[in-house]
């Protein structure tokens, strides 16, 4: 049976390469008939930001990525799923690694080590506590074994580490996106596994649970493809059956120099976590795909494709057909350059093609957070707002900021348009025309436009002349869905109210010395 984990640290705003790696393993579980579980490691307290577990659950639950068992999500056979709650589970395993030969006791103090780093260093070198320098380091494959054990009884400070193998061996193993792999040992250093305060590492708790929790696939970012042959080691020392890895490609950079930070992002105003976060303590607020108005479905659909395609020309995909999809021969190993266009035209894809009904369901957040307009309250109005502006927006943002209009009166005109197009000497009969265009039995779009039409062909003025003048009127800007719409939409009073109000201000922006009433326009 396939078992898959997602296994993020609490340490802050889970970023989209966590999201999508959580996704890739949901689609390989799913594909399967697996499971897909989410562990939280917070082994390193020191990195614990409050509220990011949270966080990582709630991403999960609004991209739809959800796991079938975990921290969050139901207690599956194999709790708790928290690796603070699982602190008494480890030494064991770091002690039988002891007794077999494959881990020591090292009892350099801080002050040691520093002083062997800066030795290096005034050389030029890094120092690794690997095979060659342990011989010269204080622990328990170097020390007399009565001083070993003398130690261990005062409980002097000390840490736990792998022992790597010395000599021009190296270590293989397979990956499903990079084939076959290898690590000379020489490349290795012993890293810790249990540390001074008797906790594990990463190294040694993820690889403990991974086993007890009996996960068959390890599907991560490439980061932690160094630490993989250490892992494999790990299992082999252990005599336990080691799953089968996976290194995801990193999310690069649009122009593909670098991994994709939140710096990056911030810069180039690209959002690189799926909800809004604020940091509890330095109070720094992350920018997510939610509030910047991206559909759930979508941001999964443009993740998939961050180093994976499906192998046809598909590129909007639903989760099913992810899921169907998926394999690992497809998956890049070159990192993946992000394309915020494409992830923008994506999202445009899905307001497209989604039911009017449903769309304005997920369009009424953004306009209820931008104004408390009675409008709100009659939906058949919002629907038909949403209707007139569906083809027009790609973020879900934009159904208030294309449509602010339609709730609030409109505060400042396209002036420049206005001052080209509008002749003063017009005036009158632009009061005319509203008595004309409203002086109709039933006031919808059609008549409203045979109406505007008969109008410009009586009076002597021309169309470029009327129906920019009437949009701005309306709308206050050049563009949007057809000005007969809008009318429609607004109603015979409201229609006569902007217009009128919108042509006095027209006078005064042509010839601002000519004293206007004061307009009614922000009621
Ligand atoms: N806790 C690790 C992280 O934060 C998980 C790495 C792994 O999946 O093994 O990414």
């Amino acid at each position: 049976m396939t078992r898959v984990r997602f296994a993020p640290s609490p340490t802050g705003a889970l970023h989209i390469g966590g999201v999508r790696t959580a996704l890739y393993n949901y689609l390989f579980a799913k594909q399967q008939g697996g499971d897909f579980l989410l562990r939280v490691e917070d082994t390193d307290q020191t990195r614990f930001v409050p509220g990011a577990e949270e966080y990582i659950i709630a991403a999960l639950k609004w991209c739809g990525v959800l796991p079938n068992e975990g921290l969050g999500f139901g207690d599956g056979t194999h709790a708790p799923y928290r690796q603070s709650d699982r602190m008494a589970i480890y030494k064991k395993y770091a002690d039988e690694l002891i007794a077999k030969g494959w881990a020591y006791y090292a009892f350099d103090t801080p002050d040691e080590l520093t002083a062997k780093r800066s030795e290096k260093e005034a050389k030029k070198e890094m120092f690794a506590y690997n095979a060659v320098t342990r011989t010269a380091m204080r622990n328990s494959l170097t020390l007399p074994a009565d001083e070993v054990a003398q130690l261990l009884a005062e409980n002097a400070p000390h840490v736990v580490r792998f022992k790597i193998p010395e000599g021009d061996g190296d270590v293989r193993f397979s990956d499903l996106i990079r084939g076959s792999v290898s690590y000379a040992f020489a490349q290795l250093d012993d890293k810790v596994l249990l540390k001074g305060d008797g906790l594990p590492t990463y190294h040694l708790a993820h690889l403990v649970d991974d086993y007890l929790m009996q996960i068959t696939h390890v599907i991560r970012g490439e980061e932690w493809l160094n630490s993989a042959p250490l892992h494999v080691l790990i299992y082999r020392a252990m005599d336990w059956k080691e799953p089968i890895f996976a290194h995801l490609p990193l999310i690069m950079r649009p122009d593909g120099n670098g991994k994709l930070s939140k710096r990056d992002g911030d810069r180039l105003g690209i959002p690189v976590f799926p909800l809004h976060f604020e940091h509890p303590v330095t109070g720094e607020t992350a920018t997510g795909y939610d509030e910047t108005g991206f559909l759930p479905e979508a941001v999964i659909n443009f993740m998939a494709l961050f180093g994976w395609a499906p192998g046809d020309d598909r590129e909007i995909m639903s989760l099913d057909d992810m899921v169907a999809a998926f394999s690992f021969e497809k998956i890049n190993k070159a990192g993946a350059k992000f394309d915020y266009a494409k992830a923008k035209w994506i999202n445009q894809q899905y307001i497209l093609k989604m039911p009017l009904d449903e769309l304005t369901t997920r369009v009424l957040p953004f306009l209820q957070k931008n104004t408390n307009s009675p409008k709100l309250n009659d939906l058949k109005y919002t629907t038909e707002v949403v209707r007139l502006l569906q083809e027009r927006c790609v973020l879900l943002t934009e159904f208030w900021t294309q449509g602010t209009y339609f709730f609030e009166g409109v505060k400042t005109y396209d002036e420049a348009t206005v001052a080209k197009k509008w002749k003063t000497e017009n005036s009158a009969k632009f009061d005319e025309l509203i008595d004309f265009v409203t002086d109709i039995d039933s006031f919808t779009a059609a008549n409203f436009e045979a109406r505007v039409k008969s109008f410009i062909a009586s009076s002597g003025l021309k169309m470029g002349d009327v129906m920019p003048m009437l949009r701005i009127a309306l709308t206050g800007r050049m563009s949007g869905p057809s000005v007969a719409d809008v009318a429609a939409l607004f109603g015979r009073v409201e229609t006569q109210k902007r217009l009128s109000a919108a042509f006095k201000r027209f006078n005064k922006v042509v010839e601002p010395e000519k004293p206007i009433e004061i307009n009614d326009l922000d009621k």
